[in-house]
């Protein structure tokens, strides 16, 4: 049977409304987090279950696909389609070379999107998540409050780049840039690019600068592949079975980054194998057009493109002063999504540290699926409409 969604009722008007469980992005994470909800409400038609949360999906953008949307076309998934698929809708067959292609992943989103009837409300950003002693979650947004008994922040990574401060930068005259702002090589072409970072965003973008400027590549360590036959299927894997284990109390297998840090997806495999990705240690000083290395030798550069990461994108919480632990909110499982300082709050695909590869397509569904119902547990607490403690 084709599940879609319940169509039971008219959606909220867009000005802010109430909910059980409001999610805020609409990513995949936010998608992955509807299609649960979405379930339960199903569950509760069909008489499987009681009564199912009410929930809206908030997300800024006026597009579906999330960050998707703004990678750069020759980008090229870890892993081939079917093992990139959020839960109950697998993803369409891929007919082009290698693993697809961002596009791909953006219209499948769309499609996904669609299928499930998923409340998104978009161009809607939450400004501030404020907690009212009633235990409610009161959500103020760019088109109007919306209050809630959960939750569920989904909003990503993207839009926080970060850019190491080093001292000197101010003195380079060329243009700093970060992953964030890279959609391809043609505005790089006759350049010299000095790329930095030797995760997978510096390893592919150096290689598919490579072709059309002058590059330099830049890693603190020397560059780790993971071996050529692991890709995002086989990470998955270790990052489950790492997790299983410690929730066990067993000791770890290992992680997948006692394996490697860059992920050998064929253009990057090509590029390497050609020569082209020589990595070198982290230059010493900025010189206003180009870089000092550590044994005195200068070299040109008109743009430094900083492929350093990005932090979670949690400005809206910043009201509920939550404490963070090694660079994240502190959360308290069960689930890990949960955080340690709001018990109606979740947080869902921002790395590892909310649940195995849950910033991942194959990996958010688990993460949501129990988000959700911990999400669903939390605002039963204080259903709609009835007298609040
Ligand atoms: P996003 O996709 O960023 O979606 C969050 C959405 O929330 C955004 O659209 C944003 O507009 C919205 N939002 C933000 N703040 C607010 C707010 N305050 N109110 C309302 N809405 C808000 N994963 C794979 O599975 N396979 C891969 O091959 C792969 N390759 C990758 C390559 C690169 C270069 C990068 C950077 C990531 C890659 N990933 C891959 C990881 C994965 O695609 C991303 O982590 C994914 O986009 C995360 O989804 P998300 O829903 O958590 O966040």
């Amino acid at each position: 049977m084709q599940e879609t969604g319940t169509g039971q009722e008219a959606f909220p008007a867009a000005g802010g409304g109430d909910v059980d469980v409001l999610v805020i992005g609409g990513g995949q994470a936010g998608l992955a987090a509807g299609y649960y909800l979405n379930r339960l409400r199903r569950d509760e038609a069909s008489g499987r279950s009681g009564p199912a949360p009410s929930f809206a999906i908030l997300h800024a953008n006026r597009e579906p696909g999330g960050a998707w949307q703004d990678y750069w076309a020759s980008l090229e998934l870890f892993s081939p389609a079917a093992y990139s698929s959020l839960p109950g809708y697998q993803m369409p067959a891929w007919t082009g070379q290698g693993n697809p292609a961002a596009g791909h992943v953006t219209e499948y989103l769309s499609r996904y999107e669609a299928r499930y009837d998923l409340r998104v409300y978009r161009s809607v950003r939450a400004t501030a998540v404020h907690a009212a002693a009633d235990g409610e979650y009161i959500t103020d947004t760019t088109r109007g409050r919306w209050t809630s008994r959960a939750v569920i922040s989904a909003t990503g990574t993207w839009n926080t780049p970060y850019l190491p401060q080093l001292p000197g930068a101010e003195l380079f005259e060329g243009r700093q840039l970060h992953t964030a702002d890279y959609r391809g090589a043609d505005p790089f072409a006759g350049l010299n690019v000095v790329v930095v970072g030797g995760g997978n965003s510096g390893a592919q973008i150096a290689a598919d600068l490579a072709p059309a400027a002058s590059v330099t590549w830049v890693t603190r360590k020397p560059p780790r592949y993971l071996p050529d036959d692991v890709d995002g299927r086989e990470l998955f894997r270790i990052a489950t079975r790492h997790v299983r284990a410690l929730a066990a109390g067993e000791p770890s297998p290992g992680t997948a980054a006692s394996l490697g840090d860059i992920v050998a997806v064929p253009p990057v495999r090509e590029a390497r194998d050609a020569g082209l990705l020589q990595a070198r240690p982290m230059f010493s000083r900025f010189l206003p057009n180009g870089v000092e290395w550590e044994n005195g030798e200068q070299s040109a550069a008109d743009v430094i493109l900083w492929c350093t990461g990005f932090r979670p994108g949690l400005a809206h919480l910043q009201p509920l002063s939550l404490r963070t632990r090694n660079g994240a909110p502190a959360t308290e499982p069960p689930p890990a999504t949960r955080s340690a300082d709001s018990r109606g709050l979740f947080f869902l695909g921002y790395g590892d540290w909310c649940g195995p590869a849950s910033a991942t397509l194959i990996g958010v569904g688990a993460a949501a699926r129990e988000t959700v119902a911990a999400a669903a547990s939390a605002a039963a607490a204080h259903p709609v409409g009835s007298p609040r403690p």
